[in-house]
């Protein structure tokens, strides 16, 4: 079973290179360097007659991601296209900015992610409420708007038109309501964005993505079974970098993200203290790095995408959500 494999410490970080070359020649992963660090939030090029961008990186990764493409050949007149899996500052921050860069490129989200694009300050509020205003500040920046002539809404099935390639979209709702996945026709690989959780390569951790407001297990884990089901040559993780193994990485994400749901709804049974429950989440979350990487992973990147305690604070708001409806006669899911 390739899950037992996967459970063999460093089985997931062996040898992986990271250069930018992903999947083949014709996709290439652009470093963020969100906060300044390396291997952390990929944007990833995709060549051809219309290049096009897949994620930004936050406003603050302006220069890293421009720097970027003009590296691989993209000058402000020639990218054609942005496209986001959602629209968490780590992914779309840097959508505004680098709109004004490149002033020819269609901007395409999910429908439900496209107004705050173009009016970013319900975003920007929502964010604050999730990391503290500083940090929020230090680490994405100002988000500017994006202007709403450019930007095209997308939901399930619909094809983004990148000239001599396109990328099929993928309704994969679960760690928010208006995430997306993007299947490359030229490669078959998939951007899932934070679909699967974050697995930075060097680390070899796979660890779920459960903030507020929107996380609900269930259609997470639907989610993955739908990029499972399509997915036919390599994963693209925007946290971080390119996936060949593509049950085992499924596998593992539903059976992580599950514990950790389960974890929590069992430590709600004695209270909600958030920080009570944050240490339960992080002793659980140990124990999979333990499993995944063995003694001594660094796991300091995972904690400033996702601390532990927003992870535990979006997982008590879907379980007491799940509750309130199933008390209501609603569905349980
Ligand atoms: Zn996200």
């Amino acid at each position: 079973m390739a899950l037992d494999r996967l459970h063999e410490p460093g089985s997931l970080a062996q040898d992986r290179r990271v250069d930018s070359a992903v999947v083949d020649a014709s996709i290439s992963a652009i470093d963020t360097k969100m906060i300044g660090l390396d291997l952390v939030t990929s944007a990833y090029l995709l060549h051809g007659d219309e290049p096009a961008l897949v994620e930004t990186g936050p406003s603050t990764s302006e220069a890293a991601v421009a720097g970027g493409l003009e590296q691989l050949g993209i000058g402000p007149s020639d990218l054609a296209h942005v496209v986001v899996t959602h629209i968490h500052l780590d992914h779309a921050g840097g959508v505004g900015r680098l709109s004004g860069r490149f002033p020819r490129a269609t901007i395409w989200v999910h429908e439900r992610g496209a107004p705050h694009l173009a009016e970013p300050s319900r975003l920007v509020a929502s964010t604050a409420r999730v990391y503290g205003e500083e940090t929020m500040r230090a680490w994405f920046g100002a988000v500017e708007p994006a202007p709403s002539e450019r930007i095209a809404p997308v939901g399930d099935g619909d094809v983004i038109p990148l000239g001599s390639r396109s990328l099929e979209v993928l309704y994969t709702p679960g760690h928010a309501s208006h995430h997306v996945a993007l299947i490359d026709s030229q490669t078959g690989g998939i951007f899932v964005g934070d679909a699967l959780g974050i697995h930075l390569p060097d680390v070899g951790v796979l660890r779920p993505a459960t903030p507020p407001p929107d996380i609900d297990v269930e259609v997470a884990v639907r989610s993955i079974e739908r990029i499972r089901e399509r997915a036919s040559s390599t994963l693209l993780l925007s946290h971080y970098g390119a996936v060949p193994e593509i049950d085992a990485m499924c596998d593992l994400s539903i059976v992580r993200i599950r514990g950790w749901a389960d974890q929590v709804r069992e430590g709600l049974r004695s209270s909600d203290d958030l920080d009570r429950i944050a240490r339960l989440l992080e002793k659980r979350g140990t124990a999979d790095a333990l499993a995944d990487a063995g003694p001594g992973a660094d796991l300091d990147r995972y904690d400033m995408l996702a601390s532990y305690r927003i992870n535990a604070a979006g997982l008590i708001r879907y379980w007491k959500k799940r509750w309130e409806r199933e008390a209501a006669g609603g569905s349980s899911q």
